[in-house]
């Protein structure tokens, strides 16, 4: 599998932790949508970040991750479905992008304030789960890690790493990669409903900070490598305390909109709007997901407004 996330036990202390690896998923992504380097970066891990935080979660639906700033990457969303379907896009402003350089930590230097947001929405008539953090840590992990010690109490220790692939012999650069290594601490009374496991240990201190201190010695080339399994990174990194992965779920660049879903869409807006979005005689609406563009004539718009 080229795009897994891989659920993980140390067995010592029976924490719990999560692997995610993209090595083709988040490249397709970027090239739906052309991003500059610095946009496209914090696009893929925010992408490996929500299929972090929503594999931690139990739900049916989709998980959606969002960042709002002030700064020239003004919006970023992403989301993962229950099935492992991923998608994101990015707004930025070129200008703004330009100026805010390359030097220093990305969150405050390229998204300013502005928070990040997490939802989870399982269909009609049933409660949305929204978590929300100030964008107040120098990386997207940062940030999230103290969502997770402040609203939650879960101590979380994240590491995301994104790089490009080497550029082939024509100089064409190569595919983006992501990867992202999360464990989690629960509170002493913790543990999953229905889990049998004892959580004893975990409120063992010497065993937590020794669970951080190996996933703070991995580094981005190990999480990104295509060529190390993920399987043998958790071996590399936690066998002093024995470590078991649960088997992998797929994970996979898809998007869900549909021509049906675009209508939809149209369908809930004014009529009279609809000469106003007409140009060269159609109504072109891109997916901002994915790029794909669904075009209407006037019939067409016409015929979805008599069905109502
Ligand atoms: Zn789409």
């Amino acid at each position: 599998m080229d795009d897994l996330i891989l659920p993980f036990q140390i067995e010592a202390t029976a924490l719990r932790g999560r692997l995610v690896r993209f090595n083709t998923a988040v490249d397709k992504i970027i090239t739906q949508h052309g991003y500059p380097d610095a946009v496209a970066s914090l696009l893929c891990e925010a992408v490996t970040l929500a299929s972090l935080l929503a594999g931690a979660l139990k739900y049916e639906g989709v998980f959606t991750l969002q960042t709002k700033g002030e700064g020239a990457v003004k919006l970023i969303v992403a989301d993962v479905t229950s099935a492992g379907a991923v998608r994101g896009y990015a707004q930025y402003d070129a200008d703004a992008l330009a100026a805010a350089g390359t030097d220093g930590p990305p969150v405050p230097r390229l998204l300013g304030n502005g928070y990040l947001a997490f939802t989870v929405d399982q269909g009609e008539n049933t409660d949305r789960y929204q978590g929300i953090v100030a964008l107040d840590g120098g990386t997207l992990a940062e940030c999230a890690a103290h969502y997770f010690a402040q609203s939650e109490q879960i101590a979380t220790g994240l590491k995301l790493a994104v790089k490009r692939g080497e550029p082939d012999a024509d100089g064409k650069p190569g595919p983006w990669r992501a990867g992202g290594l999360m464990i989690q601490r629960l509170p002493a009374e913790g543990g999953e409903a229905g889990n049998p496991t004892p959580h004893a240990h975990e409120g063992d201190d010497e065993g937590w900070n020794r669970a951080l201190s190996y996933l703070g010695s991995c580094t981005s080339a190990e999480l990104t490598d295509p060529a190390l399994p993920a399987e043998d990174l958790l071996y590399r990194l936690f066998h002093e305390d024995g470590v078991r992965a649960w088997p992998a779920h797929r994970l996979q660049a898809l998007c869900r909109c549909s021509r049906e879903r675009i209508s939809r869409v149209l369908r809930s807006l004014p009529r009279e709007e609809m000469t106003g979005l007409e140009v060269d005689g159609k109504v072109t609406v891109d997916c901002e997901f994915c790029s794909t563009q669904y075009q209407f004539t006037p019939a067409q718009i016409e015929a979805l407004f008599d069905k109502v």
